[in-house]
């Protein structure tokens, strides 16, 4: 994520600010420029008509002529809790703010983009409580479907512990999703799944066997040499999906640093990183370079607040070697012919 500042008087503003805290300015975020934005009432672009519902701040261009009120994230949602549903529509507010960091990022790495509204297969969203019927967090066909129970801290937290995994937030099941959705694109429709099974295995594997051996005996021993979560082990979509989410959270997380002037500068061990905003042409060898003397130190900041590292992985050469793909892949969504 990049750091904004208020066009009218140069204070720092965030992500979700719907005004300035300094001068009252009201401020929207335009997906097209990728920045906040001052918002003037009765002129120019609008608010999306989920900001009350949904808290959001993204502003939808009447020029464009569309006749959509919603903006570009909001429009991806194909099914949200019924207008009475207080509860969930509560939680429905938080998968949303969550969501529109991941389709900024999308944005803002240039990836093919298409609505579910616009092609069968394209992105959607289904945005659904719980609450009384069964609803099973997944992909299928371009459509996530999220169950809303996740927004709940305790709820969340007492899985995590549950299933022995070191992380799991809304936007990491959204990264992860979406990544199912980004293995067609930029894998399947593209010619490039002979080089995926080299890498992560044939996915034409039995799902359903993959599912069952998983739950019932776990991932195999030492599987962290090869996958990047003991999720991943359990079939070549969960390690594309996994790996995915993991490229955005390292990209999203070195984009903060760097948007605010973060340096990594040890001076009595080699330890430094100097991480940039825009790294799209960068090797994916170099990103890394930046990405672990950063965590090393974001550890280190959590431990002395008393947190859990902020991040609790370790990359073996082989998921290196997978980001390192999915890096190719997002870099170059339509691979060049070769010769
Ligand atoms: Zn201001
Ligand atoms: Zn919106
Ligand atoms: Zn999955």
């Amino acid at each position: 994520m990049y750091s904004f500042s208020c066009p009218r008087c140069d204070q720092l503003v965030f992500f979700e600010n719907t005004e300035c805290l300094r001068c009252g300015q009201a401020l929207g975020f335009g997906p097209d420029q990728l920045t906040m934005v001052s918002f003037v009432e009765g002129g120019g672009p609008r608010h999306c008509a989920n900001q009350a519902l949904a808290a959001c701040n993204w502003l939808v261009d009447t020029a464009s002529g569309g006749p959509s009120q919603l903006c570009r994230s909001c429009q991806l949602t194909r099914t949200r809790p019924a207008d009475g549903d207080l509860a969930a529509l509560s939680a429905f507010a938080d998968a949303e703010s969550a969501k529109r960091r991941v389709v900024f990022q999308l944005l803002d790495l240039h990836l093919p983009l298409t609505s579910w509204a616009d092609r069968p297969g394209g992105l959607g969203y289904d945005l659904l409580s719980s609450n009384g019927t069964r609803v099973v967090t997944g992909h299928l066909d371009g459509i996530v479907t999220i169950d809303l129970a996740e927004s709940d801290d305790p709820h969340r937290e007492q899985i995590r512990q549950e299933m022995g995994e070191p992380y799991r937030t809304m936007l990491g099941h959204l990264r992860h999703e979406t990544g199912h959705y980004y293995w067609s694109v930029l894998v399947e429709q593209v010619g490039r799944l002979d080089e995926f099974r080299a890498l992560f295995g044939d996915e034409q594997a039995d799902y359903g066997a993959a599912l069952t051996r998983h739950y019932n005996e776990g991932p195999p021993a030492g599987w962290a040499d090869r996958h990047v979560s003991a999720y991943a082990t359990m079939h070549p979509w969960e390690d594309w999906a996994e790996t995915f989410a993991h490229y955005l959270h390292i990209r999203d997380t070195l984009q903060t640093a760097a948007a605010f002037g973060m340096r990594i500068d040890v001076p009595d061990i080699p330890l430094s990183a100097e991480p940039a905003v825009q790294v799209d042409h960068e090797p994916f060898e170099s990103i890394l370079a930046d990405w672990l003397p950063l965590t090393y130190a974001l550890n280190a900041v959590n431990r002395s607040m008393g947190r859990d590292d902020l991040y609790p992985f370790v990359l073996s050469p082989s998921v290196v070697e997978k980001l390192t793909w999915v890096h190719q892949t997002v870099a170059e969504p339509v691979p060049q012919p070769a010769g």
